[in-house]
């Protein structure tokens, strides 16, 4: 996965060789981790000086961690942590190549930062900002020099987490994302580069990941924990998009889906759910709160443990085409049992709906013949209510479509399109690579089900998607 440095324009980027941070907090100190690691020397910096001193221990606390893991020799350790300097003050910053900014997200507090940074640095010192939903562009806004400002999205844990997101605002110069995304690279990162669009990369092209498993609950096609199961052992996910929203903090994620629907002036694929708005005015934000979508009292675990699938005890006979009807077939060889006539992405059983996708791990069934036909297969089963591609298409599909118009929009090219979906949010694969295991065709059929089911805007396929399905 790793890639060299490419040519921008001419230009080969070099990692700059001193780093400022600033901000000491969860990301800061994880990236002053990476910077001194990277052998720069790393000027840590904090207004808050009890904060400072909790960063620069964490960074420390870190080294020492990943030489306990053998990740680095002691030696290795001992060098980084001496490369690090917790400075009091951002003239200190003066001499640094680069300053990364992870300050809170605040567009005035970081207004004011460029403005004094601006100031004190040299004149060809990139100046990167961290921020996860402001614009680079209003960012760099606060700047003397806004071509010198570009976006480093880190994922939280920083040390641990590999990829990076170099973000390109209008303004920013090639000489200025080159020394980023050299500098990610020497971090051990992998880059992906991203235009300046609510999300960027991936926290874009992920929104229907949590929004649509809202549409679901709001229809109650099925409930929170039978949506998770699904989407974590049908879709191979780590997590169902609400056990997900419990640990970010529903109300977080409901300030990021405001934010969407803002900046887009209100596009209707992000526009947040009144489900959202009711929980964070009942305080229901999740694990910090002690409750959620899911009731963390106690001391969990806070899930019971997922079900086996049942052992294949019958066979049934398939009769239909594509990869859901292949995968089926693969399972169900007889020419007795009952009768599964797949269409697209499901299909019936004694006229009762069901919903798959591949690679098949569960069937969504909307009654006993369908659980009873799939069980006897050996299937995981959960049931839900009829609604055009169930919830797992549903979700993966409309990702497919967010995905195919932000690639369409030139956000960024379809390899780093799979790659930040895989390495940034931990997805069993990329959006791309799940279009062409399930067919363009497949997925287009499906948004079109949806387009007439609900007449709504947010259901459109992405005209990249039409492109591809041809
Ligand atoms: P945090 O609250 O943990 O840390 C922010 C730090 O900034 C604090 O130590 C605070 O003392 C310091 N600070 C306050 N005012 C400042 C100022 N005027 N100048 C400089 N520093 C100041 O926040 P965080 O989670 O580390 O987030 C920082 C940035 O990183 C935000 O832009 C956020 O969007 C982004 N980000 C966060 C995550 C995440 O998961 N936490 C992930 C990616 C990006």
């Amino acid at each position: 996965m790793k890639r060299e440095t490419e040519d921008l324009d001419g230009l080969e980027g070099h990692a700059a060789g001193v780093i400022g941070v600033v901000g000491s907090g969860t990301m800061g100190a994880g990236i002053a981790q990476l910077a001194c690691k990277a052998g720069a020397r790393t000027l840590l910096h904090d207004p808050l000086p009890e904060a400072l001193v909790r960063g620069t221990q964490g960074v420390l606390k870190g080294l020492e961690k990943e030489a306990s893991k053998g990740k680095l020799t002691a030696e290795q350790a001992r060098a980084a942590g001496e490369r690090l300097e917790p400075v009091d003050t951002l003239e200190a910053l003066s001499s640094c190549e680069l300053v990364i900014e992870a300050a809170p997200e605040r567009l005035d507090v970081k207004h004011e930062l460029y403005a004094r940074l601006s100031q004190i640095v040299k004149d060809d010192c990139v100046l990167a900002s961290n921020t996860s939903s402001l614009p680079i562009t209003a960012v760099a806004a606060g700047a003397t020099h806004p071509e010198r400002v570009v976006g480093m999205h880190f994922f939280n844990p920083a040390p641990l987490m590999r990829l990076l997101e170099v973000i390109a605002g209008v303004l920013s110069d090639k000489r200025a994302l080159a020394l980023a995304e050299a500098t990610g690279i020497a971090m051990g990162k992998d880059t992906i580069r991203a235009a300046d669009v609510p999300g960027f990369i991936v926290n874009r092209c992920n929104r229907p990941f949590g929004l649509e498993a809202l549409r679901l609950l709001q229809e109650r096609v099925a409930d929170v924990p039978t949506i998770d199961r699904i989407v974590r052992l049908g879709g191979g996910f780590r997590m169902g998009p609400f056990e997900l929203s419990d640990l970010v903090g529903v109300d977080t994620g409901f300030d990021v889906a405001k934010s969407f629907y803002e900046l887009s002036f209100g596009e209707p694929r992000w526009r947040p759910s009144p489900i959202q708005a009711q929980r964070v005015a009942a305080g229901l934000h999740g694990r910090k709160t002690g409750r959620g979508y899911y009731d963390y009292a106690g001391e969990g675990p806070y899930r019971p443990a997922d079900p086996e699938p049942p052992p294949p005890s019958a066979d049934a006979i398939v009769d239909g085409e594509g990869p859901v009807a292949d995968a089926l077939r693969a399972l169900a060889v007889g020419a007795s049992g009952p009768r599964i006539t797949v269409n697209g992405l499901g299909g019936t059983v004694d006229g009762e709906p069901f919903y798959t996708l591949v690679p098949l791990a569960l069937v969504e069934v909307t009654g006993d013949a369908g659980e009873a036909a799939f069980q006897a297969l050996g299937l995981h089963t959960e049931r839900v209510q009829p609604a055009p591609g169930g919830v797992l298409a549903r979700i993966v599909c409309q990702v497919i479509n967010e995905s195919a118009f932000a690639f369409g929009e030139g956000v960024g090219s379809l390899h780093d399109i799979d790659k930040g979906m895989m390495l940034g949010l931990s997805h069993p694969r990329g959006p791309f690579a799940w279009m062409e295991q399930i067919g363009a065709g497949h997925v287009l059929r499906t948004l079109e089900a949806l387009c007439d089911e609900y007449h709504e805007e947010r259901y459109r396929p992405a005209p990249a998607l039409r492109r591809l399905a041809r």
